[in-house]
């Protein structure tokens, strides 16, 4: 071997190939480092001022009871938010009193089901105006029906999916405002749903047809987080007498975490039904955050100008927190 010519011969273009490839390798990772990383995404988090923007981009369409033109442009609205954001959209729809119903649902991540909801119909009639002659007019809803809907729609933005605890429903019902009008019921849409679902029936559910195999039943949501008239600027959210003594403590125990018990304030005031109250009767957790201090309930004076972004983002905040680390 020592007197191999050949090894002679082409020693030396062999080291400097070698110093050749190790020269490149070096550079190629000294080039790597050099080049601009993919941005890692931002966590998204909750906006006052995206909500806000929901808030008026509805009161835009004037009121919107059940069953007019203008609730079925909201819908319209909703559906199309949510599937922008990855959220898959279902409704539920129904009859009564000879008026078309429709729950309108976004659905996202996996496993148990959390529900967040708010009813985004508004009172046909501000019959609790101070004015009596303004007790026939309908309600614009800036506060009871947009607020809500307004923060459940920043959510769908700002939820990191990836994050969720839950398969995550976000819910907007209908008909829940027309209690004692007529002698509507209050909590229409919802009522349907919880029933309903008690029943196997779970929104989504197609129809069985004849020979056909009956699907799985949904399981049953595990809790039901319900937002109504959040948005007044001078806010002040009390716990609410009917709803889950334990999740309602998870709630504004969090509150408190983020800065907030000077507004989630830790007391129990009102004891009211909303659309909650279903979902309760069916033996499932469920908490109604509302601030029922609010002096222009029901009557043609709720308007965006009472709705302030500040106030949407501290609910919005809660709720975006509770659903991204809070497991059950
Ligand atoms: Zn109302």
């Amino acid at each position: 071997m020592q007197n191999d010519p050949w090894l002679r011969k082409y020693w030396l273009e062999g080291l400097l190939i070698l110093l050749l490839l190790v020269a490149m390798g070096y550079f190629a990772w000294i080039g790597y480092g050099l080049l601009p990383k993919p941005p890692t995404p931002e966590p998204r988090v909750f906006s006052g001022d995206r909500a806000h923007a929901h808030v008026l981009a509805q009161t835009d369409l004037g009121p919107r009871p059940t069953g007019s033109e203008a609730a079925a442009e909201l819908r319209q609205y909703i559906m199309t938010e949510l599937a922008a954001q990855g959220w898959s959209v279902i409704t539920q729809t129904f009859t009564y009193e000879d008026t078309e119903v429709t729950n309108v649902i976004g659905r996202a991540g996996e496993g148990a089901i959390a529900l967040a909801g708010a009813h985004y119909d508004t009172r046909r009639q501000a019959d609790a105006d101070p004015d009596p002659e303004k007790r026939e007019e309908p309600v614009l809803g800036a506060n009871d029906g947009a607020s809500g809907v307004a923060v459940l729609l920043e959510l769908a933005y700002a939820l990191d999916l990836d994050k969720l605890q839950h398969q995550v429903w976000l819910v907007f019902f209908d008909a829940e405002d027309n209690g004692r009008l007529d002698g509507w019921d209050w909590a229409v849409g919802s009522t349907h749903m919880a029933q309903e679902w008690a029943e196997g029936k779970a929104p989504g559910t197609a129809t069985v047809q004849a020979g056909q195999a009956t699907p799985t039943p949904v399981p049953l949501p595990e809790f039901l987080v319900l937002v109504d008239m959040i948005g007044d600027a001078d806010q002040q959210i009390y716990m609410e007498r009917n709803s889950s003594p334990q999740l309602t403590r998870e709630l504004w125990s969090l509150a408190a975490d983020l800065g907030y018990s000077d507004v989630f304030i830790p007391e129990y005031k009102w004891s009211l039904t909303d659309d909650h109250t279903p979902f309760l009767a069916e033996g499932i957790d469920a908490v109604d955050i509302i601030d029922f201090d609010y002096p222009f309930w029901h009557t043609t004076e709720d308007t965006p100008d009472k709705v302030s972004a500040e106030s949407l983002e501290r609910v919005g905040r809660v709720l975006e927190t509770f659903l991204e680390e809070q497991a059950r």
